[in-house]
């Protein structure tokens, strides 16, 4: 136990570190020396026998930290949606690490509880879902989400699956993505006891969209084949490559065949915040479920994921578990206790850093820095075409993929490693490769950070242009 004294100095410690961070993390390197002999090093000292200072402790943490990461608050980094995080979702991950609410019963946190439902709530509106329908549950992330509706469109589906498990199916179930979609629907999947052979791989179109027709007629002749389709889960915005499936469509038939429709929106479902881009996730109010990841665009620190849905009663049929030793204060109230209807037990606050982030930066706020980061997309197209880089995506979501133009092996994958490895190795920014349409290498740079200005684009293009002479003289 530390003193009163000790403690006031660890904070304010802490604080300044936080603070210089944020001050200073747009003029370092943006990615680290990989080095884990080094780390590996540092880390020998610490035996644990002798206990050292807390100030020591922590400038210990910071200095590596700062030494040892990609930088994703980084504006120059370009990468997988790690966004930088709100100085207010900062402040909440502080406050509930100190007052340690349990989440897991509602008497224990009656107040945190209620907070993620009106989030809950607030959100599924803005999906376009009816306050009254709307349910859901905070979740560690967007793989927890999928996971979270893979299992409630099973019980959904079979409803002796939740008791009997995979012994009461009489057919494999199957369920369909497309070939752009989220590995973690397969490990759902797998997760889920029916295995990675249940996912069905849509093919995709010209722009990376699931081909409806496509989906039709697999799930046809599945049918005819003896399978048992009970699920389609389509992604809008697509990790790789920004794609947004058509959901009105993909919800059309999903309603005709009587069949569990999932949307995978855990970065792209932002856009519901903006107005004139909200009409991209058409047919997602149609969803039976939704994953949406505020630890994405919404920038609050990890780990922060919701699951939606419009159907009162399935979350408590598919994780109720009946027990003697949980609070039972609340028994009565108009109250559910987030234990009986999620894969987490103990929870811990999620919602607060979505809360006050959104209470301080209001709705407003968010859609003009989803606008900007929009702009930013369009900014990079811009430059990049201009330099004679040739862009192979489509899609309104700032993330752009695209090869060397400038001259033949421009395309092949042994030229855009080097050109990452050249821009990584510099500590410039972080971009990286990626393959689409079912094997097309490509760089890839998405703008994942609200901080990002054209100045940082301006860079990353001249970046890749230095990186691509070094290339071809080495
Ligand atoms: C990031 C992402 C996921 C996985 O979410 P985590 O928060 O990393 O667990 C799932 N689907 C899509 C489309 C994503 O972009």
């Amino acid at each position: 136990m530390l003193t009163k004294e000790k403690r006031l100095e660890l904070w304010h410690r802490v604080f300044d570190a936080i603070e210089a961070y944020l001050e200073d993390v747009a003029g370092g390197r943006v990615t680290p020396e990989l080095d884990p002999k080094g780390i590996r090093g540092l880390l020998k000292p610490f035996d644990f026998e002798k206990p050292i200072e807390p100030l020591e402790a922590v400038d210990f943490v910071v200095e590596s930290l700062r030494k040892y990461q990609t930088h994703t608050p980084h504006p120059r980094y370009y990468g997988l949606f790690n966004p930088a995080p709100t100085a207010m979702g900062i402040a909440a991950d502080a406050l509930v690490a100190a007052f340690n609410p349990q989440l897991a019963a509602w008497s224990h946190s009656p107040f945190a509880i209620e907070v993620e439902h009106h989030l809950v709530r607030a959100f599924g509106v803005r999906f376009g879902y009816s306050p009254t329908q709307t349910d859901g549950t905070f979740a560690s992330g967007g793989a927890e989400a999928n996971h979270t509706a893979v299992l409630a469109a099973l019980v959904d589906a079979y409803p002796e699956y939740a008791q009997r498990g995979v012994l009461s199916l009489e057919a494999q179930p199957t369920l369909y993505v497309s070939s752009e979609s989220h590995h973690s629907l397969l490990r759902a999947a797998r997760l889920c006891g029916i295995g990675t052979e249940a996912v069905r791989e849509v093919p995709v179109d010209r722009d990376l969209r699931m081909i409806p027709e496509e989906l039709e007629s697999l799930i046809r002749e599945d049918r005819k084949r003896g399978f048992d389709p009970f699920l389609v889960a389509a992604t809008a915005g697509t990790t790789n490559a920004g794609a947004i499936d058509p959901i009105d469509p993909i919800a059309a038939i999903t309603a005709r065949e009587g069949l569990w429709l999932h949307v995978d929106a855990a970065w792209g479902g932002a856009v519901a915040l903006v107005p004139e881009l909200r009409s991209l996730l058409q047919g997602t109010e149609r969803a039976d479920s939704i994953t949406f990841d505020a630890h994405k665009w919404l920038s609050v620190p990890m780990a922060a994921g919701l699951l939606l849905t419009r159907h009162r009663g399935i979350l408590d049929r598919t994780f109720r578990i009946e027990n003697v030793y949980m609070p039972k204060e609340a028994a009565g109230l108009d109250v559910v206790d987030p234990y009986t209807r999620s894969i987490q037990w103990s929870r811990r606050f999620i919602g607060l850093k979505v809360f006050l982030s959104l209470a301080v930066a209001g709705w407003d706020g968010y859609t003009k820095a989803i606008r900007h980061q929009t702009r930013m997309g369009e900014t990079l197209r811009e430059k990049l075409g201009a330099a004679r880089w040739e862009i192979l995506n489509r899609t309104p979501l700032p993330l752009v993929c695209f090869v060397d133009g400038e001259h033949a092996e421009g395309r092949s994958p042994g030229h855009l490693d080097a050109i990452v490895r050249e821009i990584l190795s510099a500590g410039k920014a972080w971009i990286s490769t990626t393959r689409i349409a079912g094997g097309t290498p490509v760089l890839r740079a998405c703008i994942t950070n609200y901080l990002t200005t054209e100045a940082d684009i301006e860079a990353l293009v001249q970046d890749l242009d230095w990186a691509r002479k070094r290339v071809r003289e080495l």
